[in-house]
């Protein structure tokens, strides 16, 4: 028997997946040439040869000691290394010691969670969200606090996140750039974000977490740059990994990095090191820690992404649909043509077109699509969306 909480959460299974599914049924039908997948988040791109070559040389290596347990932290060089990565924009450096190596972002966050949350404690997301933060944070007995961002930009609502924090509040999770709307937070509203964290730890009295999941920090497009979190809130925790960065979202790499203005970051570490251990990940794939080291701050072809985002923007704005351009990552968030999304999703079937409904983001009336695919399907596609629009029309 499986417990009654995964029963549960299993019959609300991801949109995502449920369009995968339903993905695999059209392709069996029509061919996989003629169904136009945007459901998956998958990264597209091979990782950059640096990756490839280090792997080889680390595969061919006789050196003792490669495939090891370490410090379960990670292995101090790399995490320096992650530290100086970060600290090219930052106002005060961190070093090795506030760097944790995770098992990808999704690790570093349930570590995090578990270190930071008692039962009952409140965790701010932003709709729309990251489908999966609601089980990380219900894994760790938390209690998710949803607030909605506004339509026009998708930028968290300040006011109602000011009104959100109790007594209760420990974190608050941001994601940007966003999936699924591929939006940057502008330093802007970042800086108020920390002022109001500021506001409210003083009246309660206790720490609040501002933590910036952000896997998609190196995908940006038209030149912009990503704020460093930690030059705007004292207790700021970064969250990132190397799935799309380098693609290799199989191989499970990422990291923890606190901010340096921490008032107890070793035990605030140790805490981390502790639940990275008893969670069961033990520590970060040493194999990995060390490919990755050299190619801290390469990425994939963001360009092909770029070309890609153009096409898709340039064709769905012509058609009429109402979306806010993306400067990151690789998801549009469009407005669907009905109220009813998961109805809309089911209609753009019948052209092909698997979509994501906002639903699942906790966003309706909105849909998702993921472009990392391939260029010929985007160009293949195109006359599909003409006909689902057309079909709204009539
Ligand atoms: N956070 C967000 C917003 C994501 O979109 C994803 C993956 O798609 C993750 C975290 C998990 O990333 P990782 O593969 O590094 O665990």
């Amino acid at each position: 028997m499986i417990s009654r909480e995964v029963s549960e959460n299993l019959k609300n299974a991801s949109w995502i997946r449920r369009m995968f599914v339903e993905g695999g049924k059209l392709k069996a039908e029509f061919g996989a040439d003629n169904v136009y997948d945007y459901s998956l988040g998958n990264p597209y791109f091979e990782p950059p040869k640096s990756v490839t070559d280090k792997l080889k040389a680390l595969v061919n290596s006789e050196a003792q000691g490669t495939h090891r347990y370490m410090d379960n932290a990670g292995f101090p060089e790399v995490r320096q290394k992650v530290a100086d990565a970060i600290n090219r924009d930052i106002d005060h450096p961190i070093g090795f010691e506030h760097v944790l190596m995770t098992v990808g972002a999704a690790g570093g966050i349930n570590v995090l969670l578990r270190t930071t949350l008692d039962a009952g404690d409140e965790v701010i997301i932003f709709a729309p969200y990251f489908a999966e933060y609601i089980f990380y944070i219900k894994n760790h007995n938390g209690v998710p606090v949803i607030i909605k961002t506004n339509e026009a930009n998708f930028e968290p609502d300040l006011e109602a996140f000011e009104n959100s924090i109790t007594a209760k509040t420990r974190c608050v999770i941001i994601n940007s750039p966003n999936n699924p709307t591929g939006v940057i937070y502008a330093d802007e509203t970042l800086k108020k974000m920390g002022e109001i964290l500021l506001k409210k730890e003083a009246e309660f009295g206790r720490e609040i977490y501002l933590i910036s999941d952000e896997p998609y920090k190196a995908l940006v497009y038209d030149g912009i740059k990503v704020p460093n979190i930690h030059n705007f809130f004292r207790h700021s925790i970064m969250i990132n990994s190397y799935s799309k960065s380098l693609g290799l979202a199989g191989e499970r790499i990422g990291y923890i990095a606190i901010n340096s203005a921490f008032e107890d970051a070793e035990l605030f570490m140790s805490g981390l090191a502790f639940c990275n251990r008893t969670l069961g990940f033990v520590n970060a794939p040493a194999l990995w820690q060390k490919v990755i080291s050299d190619s801290l701050e390469e990425s994939v072809d963001i360009s092909q992404y770029q070309v890609r985002r153009d096409i898709l923007f340039k064709k769905l704005s012509e058609l009429g649909f109402e979306m806010v351009e993306p400067k990151g990552a690789f998801y549009f968030f469009p407005k669907a043509l009905e109220a009813d999304d998961v109805a809309f999703v089911m209609e753009a079937k019948k052209f092909n077109l698997l979509l994501v409904p906002g639903s699942g983001f906790g966003y309706p009336g909105y849909f998702r699509i993921s472009y990392c695919v391939d260029l010929a399907m985007i160009e293949r596609s195109l006359p599909a969306f003409e006909q689902l629009v057309e079909y709204y029309k009539n």
